[in-house]
C-alpha cells in the first residue's frame, strides 16, 4: 500500500479503563483529528450535525460524538485509525436508508460518505468508478448520459453501497444480475485501517465476504461496476387493479412470472390509491394492488412481452407506456420518501402458494396509514443463473422476496403499527422459507442474521476473524467473528 494514502493519527490517548463512549474525548484530540482529515467533522451543536445523524427512518434517533463527513479513502483510514485508538463506536453511513438505522450510532464516530458521491464512466469499457456515499440517482444520471445501466435500487435516494454490500434487487436484476453481480473490484478500507483492493484476483475471500456482508468486512470507498445498455426509454408503467381483485391477480402474477424472459421484471405492491397516481377521486385512500412491470430491451419488443400483463383482469389503470429509464428509477421516490417513521418485516418465498396468496389478500384488506405498503420483489433470472459461489448473497433460488413495510408520521402510532406488522408477518411466516434478505432486516431482529445467511453463516465468521476478529464493524446485521 501507498504509505501516502495512510495517514497517522497523532493523538494521545487518554488513560482510562472504560472507553466505550466519547465522553473523554478532550477538546484538543477532536481538534487534532480535525486537522488530519479534509472533511469537515462535526459535534453536537455544530452547523450541519443535525442533518448528518439524521437517516431514511425517521425511527431512529441517534446522537453520535462525531461525525467525520469524508472527502476519499484517506478521510477514512484515519477515521477508523481514530475510532480504534479511542475505542469509539463506528457507524458507516452511506446513503442511510437502511431500516435499521445501521448508518448512525450513539456516542460515537459516523463515518459519513456521502460527500464521496462521484461516479466516473468509461463508455468504451463500459466500466463506473464509483466512490463509496453515491446514491443510485447519481449513479444513473451518470450512466445514462452514455446509455448505458447496472441494477440498481428502484429509489433514487438509496446508496449504492448498502443496496450492492447487501445484494441489490431492481428492475435489471432478471436480466443483468444483482448490483453486487456487477462488481468487478472495490477499494477496501479493512478494521485494520489498510486501505486494499478486493477482486476475483486480489483478495478474492474478501471480494466474496464484502459482497454480501452488508458492512462486515470493511468500508467500500470505490467501486468498479460493469455496465450494459439500456434505454434511454424503457417500456414500463402501471397496471393498477382494485383489491378486490387482488387474489386473481396475485396468481396470474405468480404463475405468468415463474415462466416470463428474464427482460422482463414486474414488481407487485399492495398501496392506497392517492393523486400522485394519476387515479380519480374516488380511488383516493382505497386498497389497490399495483403491479410495475418492466422490459429491460427495446420498447417494440417490450410490448409483446409485457402483453399478458395487460391483458389480464380488468385493471382501473394502466399507465404503462416508454419512459425515460432515469424517471423509472425515481417514479417511487415520493411514495418512499424519508422522514417518515418506518417498520419492515421481510420474509423470501419459494413459490407462493395459493393459501399464502390468500392470506397475504386477508391480511392486507385494510392497510393501516395511506403510505403503508407491503410489496413482491420478484426474483429469478440472471440472479438465479450466477455463480452461486462468486458472492455471498445466499439466496440465488429464492423466487420473490415479500415485504411488509408500514409508514406513518405520529410517534404515538409506533406500537400499533409494529404490532400490525409482525401479526401480518407470522400469519405469512407458514408458507415461507426461512431465509430473509440482509437489507430488509429491521433493528430487532439479529437472530434472523443467520437466516439471512443459512449454511453460509459459518464460513462468513471464520471470514470476520480473519479480515475483523474485533468485531470493530459492528453497525451492521452483524456476524460475530468465530470463536
Ligand atoms: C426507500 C428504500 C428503497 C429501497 N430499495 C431497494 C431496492 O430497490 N433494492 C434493494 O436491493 N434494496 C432496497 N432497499 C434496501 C437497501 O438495499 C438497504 O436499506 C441498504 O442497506 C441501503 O444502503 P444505504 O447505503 O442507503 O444505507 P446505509 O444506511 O447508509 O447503510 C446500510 C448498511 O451498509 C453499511 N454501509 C453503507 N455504506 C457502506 C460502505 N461504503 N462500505 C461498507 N459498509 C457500508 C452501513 O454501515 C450499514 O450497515 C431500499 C431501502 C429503502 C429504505
Amino acid at each position: 500500500m501507498d504509505s501516502t494514502l495512510r495517514p497517522e493519527v497523532q493523538v494521545d490517548a487518554p488513560e482510562l479503563e472504560t472507553m466505550a463512549t466519547a465522553d473523554y474525548l478532550e477538546e484538543t484530540t477532536v481538534e487534532t483529528f480535525t486537522e488530519q482529515v479534509h472533511g469537515e467533522v462535526l459535534q453536537p451543536g455544530d452547523a450541519g450535525y443535525e442533518e448528518a445523524r439524521t437517516v431514511w427512518n425517521a425511527m431512529i434517533d441517534r446522537e453520535p460524538a462525531l461525525i467525520v463527513r469524508c472527502t476519499g479513502a484517506a478521510d477514512v483510514m484515519t477515521a477508523v485509525d481514530f475510532a480504534r485508538e479511542f475505542d469509539l463506536p463506528l457507524a458507516v453511513k452511506g446513503g442511510g436508508h437502511n431500516v435499521a438505522g445501521n448508518a448512525v450510532c450513539d456516542d460515537g464516530l459516523v463515518v459519513d460518505l456521502s460527500p464521496m458521491d462521484a461516479v466516473r464512466v468509461d463508455p468504451e469499457a463500459k466500466v463506473a468508478r464509483v466512490q463509496g456515499g453515491a446514491v443510485w440517482g447519481d449513479f444513473d444520471h451518470e450512466t445514462q448520459a452514455h446509455g448505458l445501466a447496472t441494477t440498481g435500487g428502484i429509489v433514487s435516494t438509496t446508496g449504492v453501497a448498502g443496496l450492492t454490500l447487501g445484494g441489490g434487487l431492481g428492475y435489471l436484476d432478471r436480466t443483468y444480475g444483482l448490483a453486487q453481480d456487477n462488481v468487478r473490484s472495490m477499494d477496501v478500507v479493512t478494521a485494520a485501517g489498510e486501505l486494499v483492493r478486493a477482486s476475483k484476483e486480489e483478495n478474492p475471500d474478501l471480494f466474496w465476504g464484502m459482497l454480501g456482508g452488508a458492512g462486515n468486512f470493511g468500508i467500500a470507498t470505490s467501486f468498479e461496476f460493469d455496465l450494459h445498455r439500456v434505454g434511454p426509454e424503457v417500456l414500463t408503467g402501471r397496471v393498477i387493479h382494485p383489491y378486490e381483485a387482488a387474489g386473481d391477480v396475485l396468481r396470474f402474477y405468480r404463475d405468468f412470472m415463474l415462466d416470463a424472459p428474464d427482460e422482463v421484471q414486474c414488481y407487485a405492491a399492495f398501496v392506497r390509491g392517492n393523486p400522485a397516481m394519476g387515479l380519480p377521486e374516488h380511488l383516493h385512500g382505497r386498497t389497490l394492488l399495483g403491479l410495475l412491470p418492466f422490459y429491460s430491451g427495446s420498447v417494440e419488443a417490450g410490448r409483446a412481452a409485457l402483453e399478458p400483463i395487460r391483458e389480464f383482469g380488468d385493471p382501473i389503470a394502466d399507465t404503462v407506456e416508454p419512459t425515460r429509464y432515469t424517471t423509472v428509477q425515481q417514479r417511487s421516490d415520493d411514495l418512499y420518501r424519508e422522514g417518515d417513521r418506518n417498520y419492515w418485516k421481510s420474509h423470501l418465498f419459494d413459490d407462493p402458494s395459493d393459501e399464502a396468496i390468500d392470506t397475504i389478500v386477508e391480511q392486507v384488506e385494510s392497510l393501516p396509514t395511506p403510505l403503508t405498503t407491503v410489496f413482491f420483489e420478484w426474483m429469478g433470472g440472471a440472479i438465479s443463473d450466477a455463480d452461486p459461489d462468486a458472492t455471498a448473497f445466499p439466496h440465488r433460488d429464492a423466487t420473490v422476496s415479500f415485504t411488509i413495510a408500514p409508514k406513518w408520521t405520529d410517534p404515538g402510532r409506533d406500537d400499533e403499527l409494529m404490532r400490525w406488522a409482525r401479526e401480518f408477518f407470522e400469519a405469512t411466516a407458514p408458507y415461507a422459507t426461512e431465509e430473509v434478505y440482509v437489507n430488509l432486516l429491521d433493528q430487532d431482529e439479529p437472530e434472523r442474521v443467520r437466516d439471512a445467511y443459512g449454511e453460509r453463516y459459518e464460513r462468513l465468521r471464520e471470514l470476520k476473524r480473519e479480515w475483523d476478529p474485533d468485531n470493530f464493524f459492528r453497525m451492521n446485521q452483524n456476524i460475530e467473528p468465530a470463536d
